[in-house]
């Protein structure tokens, strides 16, 4: 069986959630071989947890490297282990750090990419990767034709589902090229206490309608009663009401959650495009003609002020 590597995304000691997305996808196109760079001390307990959703084996890379330059000496790792592992294919999240590293190592296996993937399955000669585009108009497949093939998954493309296996671990001293740019200063991110938007199951998301930056109060307060992350359409953030990191679209992140919440938001094409792939769509806007409708699974015509504390409340009462 062809040998699949995994990058394993982790922050603070733990492995974050799209990477035991992709181990379980990965156990349906061959056998998944877990990848931890820059992990330290954690490394043990990030490798147990990649075992546990599948990984046959874990290479574990730990250097100074990882920290203190951009994305090279992960670029630099991946390549040398897929070389010298021979593997069938690689997979990383649909992240701006995993597409970087996606590209680049393809390009230094010589291969192709394909990113933003929703799904993957077992070809007769190599992965092929499902990709939804258009406003969810079409689902392209594609594969790799030519080298090993390196893919990025969105998060949320899949339920991680635990199947343990061996996990053996194998130490990787990385042969760095030595071409990177260094980081220079790191300014921790301000949390909301709330899920990462990329990854978040559920995102509710305030547009233009939510009318100033107070209107996002009920959009919070839905998202907090419901577990979720807060986005944002681009007139709200050009507007000034929320934070351009929270901005989904074109020019904002791509969100793929089980369910997105679209609030006072027309449903502009630049908007769809970072969230067309959401599961479940559910709209709220006073416009019954408003573009969005198109999109969604259900819709609300009615003013978000009166909608949301209404769905904030049933979904508080049915949480008990
Ligand atoms: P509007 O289009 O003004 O819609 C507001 C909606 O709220 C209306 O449908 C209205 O009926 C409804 N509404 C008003 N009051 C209420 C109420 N009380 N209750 C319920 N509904 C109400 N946009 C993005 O979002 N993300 C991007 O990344 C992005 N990138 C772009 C890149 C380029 C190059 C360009 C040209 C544009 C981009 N845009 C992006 C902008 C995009 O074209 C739209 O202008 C934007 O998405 C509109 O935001 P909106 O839906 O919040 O506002």
């Amino acid at each position: 069986m062809a040998e699949i590597l995994v990058l394993v995304d982790h922050a603070d000691g733990a492995v974050r959630k799209p990477a035991l997305e992709l181990l379980t996808l990965a156990r349906r196109i061959g056998e998944p071989s877990a990848v931890v760079l820059g992990a330290g001390a954690a490394a043990a307990d990030i490798a147990a947890k990649a075992a546990e959703f599948g990984a046959a084996k874990v290479y574990v890379a730990d250097a100074a490297e990882f920290a203190d330059y951009l994305v090279v000496p992960k670029v630099d790792a991946l390549t040398q282990i897929a070389k010298t592992a021979g593997a069938g294919a690689v997979l990383l999240t649909s992240s701006g750090e995993g597409k970087e590293i996606a590209a680049r190592v393809a390009l230094r296996l010589e291969s192709g990419v394909i990113t933003d993937a929703v799904d993957l399955e077992a070809g007769a000669d190599g992965p092929i990767a499902t990709q939804s585009v258009f406003a969810a108009s079409f689902q392209v497949k594609s594969k790799i034709s030519h080298g090993t093939p390196v893919i990025t998954v969105k998060p949320n493309s899949a339920a991680p589902e635990a199947a343990p296996a061996a996990g053996a671990v194998e130490n990787v001293t990385v042969d760095f090229t030595g071409k990177a740019a260094k980081v220079t200063s790191r300014t921790p991110r301000v949390s909301s206490g709330r899920p990462e938007l990329t990854e978040a199951a559920i995102v509710v998301s305030g547009g233009r309608g939510v009318g100033a930056a107070e209107g996002f109060g009920v959009v919070e307060e839905l998202a907090d009663a419901l577990g979720a992350a807060v986005g944002a359409s681009r007139a709200a953030v050009d507007a000034g009401w929320y934070p351009h990191s929270n901005q989904v679209g074109q020019t904002g992140k791509q969100v793929s959650p089980q369910l997105y919440v679209a609030a006072g938001i027309s449903g502009a094409i630049q908007h769809r495009a970072g969230m067309q792939t959401s599961k479940t769509i559910v709209a709220i806007n006073k416009d019954a003609e408003a573009p969005i409708f198109e999109l969604v699974d259900y819709g609300v015509v009615g003013d978000l002020f009166d909608v949301l504390p209404q769905l904030t409340g049933e979904v508080k009462a049915r949480k008990g």
